[in-house]
């Protein structure tokens, strides 16, 4: 898998963990954890070009969540149907691709 996505990927799934222990911190848990949290979302940000960084920072805004699943051929984010001729094969999760309708990041799960 393109390096760029697998970080966009951990970077939603570090941001949905940080938004479950800030909830978690509102009945009175430790705040050790999301710290060790943040430290790791420095770290993978730093790592991410510029201008995808923006783009993950701008659809989260927008959407809540920025890369989602093609499954079936259907982007899980707006349920679009993407003509199979579209992606091939081997580029699938390859390269950083954006869905064509809702402009979210995409990858491959099946
Ligand atoms: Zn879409």
């Amino acid at each position: 898998m393109n390096k760029q996505l697998l970080l966009l990927i951990s970077l939603q799934e570090l941001d949905i963990l940080k938004k479950d222990k800030k909830n978690e911190e509102e009945v009175g848990f430790e705040l050790e954890d999301l710290k060790e949290i943040e430290e790791a979302r420095v770290k993978l940000v730093s790592e991410l070009p510029d201008h995808l960084y923006r783009k993950y920072t701008r659809l989260t805004k927008r959407y809540g969540n920025a890369v989602v699943p093609v499954v079936n051929k259907i982007c899980q984010g707006c349920y679009l149907v993407f003509p199979t001729q579209m992606i091939s094969p081997e580029q699938k999760n390859e390269t950083v691709t954006t869905c064509p309708s809702c402009g979210r990041i995409l990858y491959w799960a099946d």
